[in-house]
């Protein structure tokens, strides 16, 4: 029995009349107990709007505030808590970071990099500031087994090259991209590294100082916290050269009839009433994974996902995209279909016995386009997963075709 299982009240509800199998980790995660109570305390006990009022419970609530960022700043070995600027999610990082380092870094001819397998909110941002300032978008593109490979990184990563901005695992194919020669690579011509860790961080150690990422960014709500709590890391340097995002309350030193000047790191970048019981559950959800480590997650997900691929292979008419050897660079998310099927279907059908997968392009549809698929089904584990939910999806998967009037 998987030991974190009952932290989660939603995995033992039904859905369908079924035991819920909940596969679609990759769109967001459930929440343990810990984090429903520290959201629910903060409310009951502390909510007051932060940084303004001189009462005590205002206070109360910048110190939990502050705490959080002080966590997230620990967890991704920040060197300090001002290069934590919270967001509403990776989106709106993405936003940020295009908006005030992109308007201001580009020019004409200068080239952003991005891989063809980004989630589009690392592509939209860069085609807007791309376009408004005649800069190019240009793409690492996969290889058969959907891994950017060091001959694409060496072509690509120019000295017209100002901004290269991956993904660390692809939320489509779970792969695990190689950060470490693309940000090498990056700096050598001088470029800053944006990396969405929105896929990665759920499952594996981040550490900026180790990696050496200019700008990080990812969302709460994938890695066991509440929506509407996201983090945009970036250098002190970078993000004091940059100008605000969002203005208004909160983010100014002093405001005149026509000029203002703004607040210190990190508050220039957080304009109006900041969501601090997002900041306090995603504070627990970093003492869930904490506790719980990220090696032991690892291991979980592998076996998970190496059994999950053994299977899945063993059922005829069924397509994997992307790597399917779970020592190869790719972590737990599969991206499949059924041969004649709609994904939509399949997802119906494996919805009636309980199981929630994702079926559709996945927000990544230069990808798909990639790969000249329409869409895809994608199952997407974590580490309260198990085994005998892997078999009741295989059992599933094993009646689609059927149950669409095709012989086997
Ligand atoms: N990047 C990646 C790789 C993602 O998978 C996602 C969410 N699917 C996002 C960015 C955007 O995250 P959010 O919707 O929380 O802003």
């Amino acid at each position: 029995m998987n030991p974190y299982r009952n932290d989660f009240p939603i995995l033992s509800t039904k859905t369908n009349g079924n035991d819920l199998v909940y596969f679609d980790n990759a769109a967001t995660t459930q929440k343990p107990v810990s984090v429903i109570e520290a959201i629910n305390k903060y409310y009951q006990e502390q909510n007051a709007n932060p940084y303004r009022g001189l009462y005590g419970l205002s206070v109360e609530s910048t110190n939990a505030y502050e705490e959080a960022r002080q966590t997230v700043a620990d967890f991704i070995g920040a060197k300090s808590s001002k290069e934590i600027i919270f967001t509403g999610n990776a989106t709106g990082s993405l936003n940020l970071i295009a908006n005030t380092y992109g308007r201001m870094a580009l020019k004409e001819g200068d080239q952003v990099v991005a891989a063809i397998s980004e989630h589009h909110s690392n592509i939209l941002p860069w085609q807007q500031v791309t376009k408004e300032k005649g800069a190019v978008l240009s793409y690492l593109y996969l290889n058969a087994s959907g891994h950017i490979t060091e001959e694409e990184i060496e072509q690509k990563i120019t000295g017209n090259t100002k901004i290269v901005a991956v993904a660390q695992v692809s939320n489509v194919l779970g792969t695990i991209n190689p950060v470490e020669s693309i940000i090498k690579k990056a700096h050598e011509v001088g470029a800053v590294v944006v990396l969405d860790c929105a896929q990665s961080i759920p499952h594996y150690q981040v550490n900026v100082q180790e990696l050496d990422a200019d700008f990080i960014v990812f969302s709460g709500h994938k890695m066991l916290g509440p929506m509407g709590i996201g983090v945009l890391y970036g250098k002190e340097n970078l993000l004091n050269e940059m100008p605000p995002f969002l203005t208004g309350g909160e983010m100014i030193e002093y405001v005149s009839e026509q000029e203002a000047t703004f607040a210190p790191l990190p508050n220039k970048f957080e304009a109006g009433t900041p969501n601090v019981g997002g900041a306090v559950g995603l504070k627990a959800a970093i003492n869930y994974i904490q506790k719980v480590g990220y090696d032991n997650i690892k291991k979980i997900e592998d076996e998970l996902t190496d059994y999950a691929l053994t299977k899945m292979k063993e059922v005829p008419h069924i397509t994997i995209y992307g790597e399917t050897d779970i020592t190869k660079e790719r972590c737990g998310v599969i991206s499949f279909n059924v041969d004649d099927v709609h994904p939509h279907d399949t997802a119906s059908i494996l919805d009636a016995d309980g199981i929630a997968i994702r079926a559709g392009h996945h927000c990544a549809q230069p990808l798909m386009h990639y790969m000249k698929v329409a869409a895809t089904c994608r199952a997407s584990f974590y580490f309260y997963n198990t085994k005998e939910e892997i078999d009741i999806f295989i059992n599933s998967l094993k009646k689609v075709r059927r149950w669409l009037g095709y012989g086997d």
